[in-house]
């Protein structure tokens, strides 16, 4: 099932990125080459571990997946999938880097750029919302990443703030791809309306009408998800949630959202473009980008800049 080995050089497609330590990438790994230290994540099918290189003292993060659970479980597909949507987007500097896979007799393991400072549900949950300076600067660095893996012909499919992780300049670092859609070669120019087949995954309080209605997704499911993190930033809550995912569901073909009183206008567009049941209704990320929410904002080098206190 699983053929796992060293991560060949070629799967860094990304060029203009931030500096990243390339030292060891294309050698073949194993457990001894790391001390592996403490859980920091606890996934449906995983844990997550902190785990030093024993040469170069650099720290990662290290998923651990139990093969005869993944096989058990039937998840063979989406662990590859990961393994495979990672490796498209190495260098990216939004997306965290997959450095290595290897495995033994019993798990995988993926070798993963460290993100040591944490999740955005967690800034939405410690400050109830973040500030128009934060929301304005992540939600920059959220929309380049998704066009960057939209460039790459992956959607995300599973976008929410428990998979934004920041690193230690608080740079965000999209993570799980467990989930992702791996479009064939000749779709990944694709206009981000065009739809796909699609079973259901991802999240409720996320997820596109699309989904729901033609078991279908596209590019802009995942703007679809983006506008929701967004909205949550601003508010404290994602913009379809209820009791029961029926209710959410519910919310969503009915376009059933508030718009508080006390949202910044030039944000309100933004939502009202974005949640609507059609896929070719939504706008562009080109055409997201000009929105005035975004005025200010240098594109090119997001990454470079220092990112806006939170609080
Ligand atoms: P889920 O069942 O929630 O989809 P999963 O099995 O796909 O989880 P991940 O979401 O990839 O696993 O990781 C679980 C948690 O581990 C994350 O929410 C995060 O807190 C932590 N984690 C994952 N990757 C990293 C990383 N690169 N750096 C720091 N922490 C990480």
């Amino acid at each position: 099932y699983f053929d796992y080995g060293a991560i060949s050089k070629q799967t860094s497609v990304h060029r203009t990125s931030p500096k990243h330590s390339t030292d060891h990438i294309g050698s073949v790994k194993s457990t001894t080459d790391y001390i592996f230290g403490d859980i920091i994540g606890d996934g449906s099918f995983s844990k997550v571990k902190r785990a030093t290189d024993k040469r170069s003292w650099k720290e990662y993060a290290v998923k651990v997946l139990d093969k005869r659970y993944i096989v058990k479980e039937n998840k063979v597909k989406y662990v590859n999938i990961e393994r495979d949507s990672m490796m498209r987007l190495n260098g990216f500097p939004g997306i965290a880097r997959l450095f290595h896979t290897f495995q033994d007799d019993l798990k995988l393991y993926y070798v993963l750029e460290y993100a040591p400072n944490g999740e955005l549900l967690q800034y939405i949950k410690k400050y109830r919302f973040l500030n128009e300076a934060s929301v304005q600067f992540y939600a920059a660095e959220i929309l380049s990443s998704i066009e960057f893996m939209h460039s790459c012909g992956i959607i995300h499919r599973d976008l929410k703030p428990e998979n934004i992780l920041f690193d230690h300049n608080m740079h965000i670092k999209i993570t799980d791809f467990g989930t992702a859609k791996i479009l064939p070669p000749k779709y990944a120019e694709c206009p981000e309306s065009t739809t796909f087949p699609s079973s259901f995954v991802g999240t409720a309080e996320y997820v596109a009408p699309e989904l729901l209605s033609k078991q279908a997704v596209s590019k802009s499911s995942d703007i679809w998800a983006f506008a929701c993190v967004v909205y949550q930033m601003i508010v404290g809550s994602p913009p379809f949630h209820g009791r029961d995912p029926g209710i959410i569901f519910r919310k969503i073909m009915n376009l059933e959202y508030d718009l508080p009183k006390l949202l910044p206008a030039e944000i309100v567009p933004l939502f009202n473009c974005i949640f609507r049941l059609q896929t070719s209704d939504r706008p562009s990320i080109q055409e997201l980008k000009h929105f005035s929410f975004f005025k200010g904002i240098s594109w090119k080098d997001l990454f470079f800049q220092s990112p806006p206190p939170l609080q």
